[in-house]
């Protein structure tokens, strides 16, 4: 696979407009050559003015959990990690309440094809899964408490990749500040920070840090 496949695959999916309801176009962190996938639930209402996926505060959480976990900070992250979700446009707010609009399951079905298509140019070693909607595109039906705190095997597209599940970062979400969500997280991270894949680009990370240094 080539990273102008890849670059092509962005631009395709950065001109879908498959959903009338979506309040935004496509979202993406950009053809990101990598052997890690991580799958987000849809952008926030600020990431379209921002343009990058986790550009607010669910974002600030979940590079703190990589950096404590892995080494690497938030800038690191986006050059080395492909950045996909469930849908890739924001759904707009809930009607009747806080928070976003969750997905309805057309526009969950209209975007599924994309994500197909970035296992089978990507051939992931890991994929990252955060919150319960990126859980269920691969793990059907399955319990929070019984996919975080989990390294699990899979297999899709003809490719094999493990799965490390995340709740989701959102202050919306109280999973993770109640037992046995707080334990599962922190399982979850020493998870992520024994991944070979993972510790490859926290070396990276190293490097270009030291690299920098030595030009100063
Ligand atoms: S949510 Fe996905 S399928 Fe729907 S318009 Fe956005 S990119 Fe296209």
């Amino acid at each position: 696979m080539t990273n102008a496949a890849l670059q092509n695959h962005v631009q395709d999916l950065l001109g879908c407009r498959r959903c009338p309801k979506m309040q935004s176009t496509p979202i993406s962190g950009g053809a990101v050559m990598s052997d890690v996938v991580l799958v987000g639930q849809a952008p926030g209402v600020h990431e379209p003015r921002l343009g990058r996926p986790f550009a607010w505060t669910a974002g600030k959480t979940l590079f703190q959990w990589f950096e404590e976990a892995c080494g690497f900070n938030e800038e690191h992250f986006r050059s080395h990690i492909y950045m996909a979700a469930v849908c890739r446009c924001f759904p707009g707010k809930h009607p009747k309440g806080s928070g976003d609009r969750v997905p309805d399951e057309t526009e969950i079905a209209n975007c599924a094809p994309w994500l197909t298509a970035e296992i089978t140019l990507l051939h992931p070693k890991l994929v990252i899964l955060v919150g319960k909607l990126a859980i269920h595109q691969f793990l059907p039906k399955a319990k929070l408490a019984d996919v975080i705190g989990h390294r699990i095997p899979h297999h899709r597209e003809g490719v094999s990749f493990d799965i490390i599940a995340l709740p989701h970062p959102s202050g919306a979400s109280a999973w993770r500040w109640t037992e046995p969500g707080k334990t599962l997280l922190r399982r979850a991270l020493t998870h992520l920070s024994k991944d070979p894949s993972l510790k490859i680009i926290a070396a990276k990370a190293r490097k270009s840090t030291m690299d920098k240094k030595q030009i100063v």
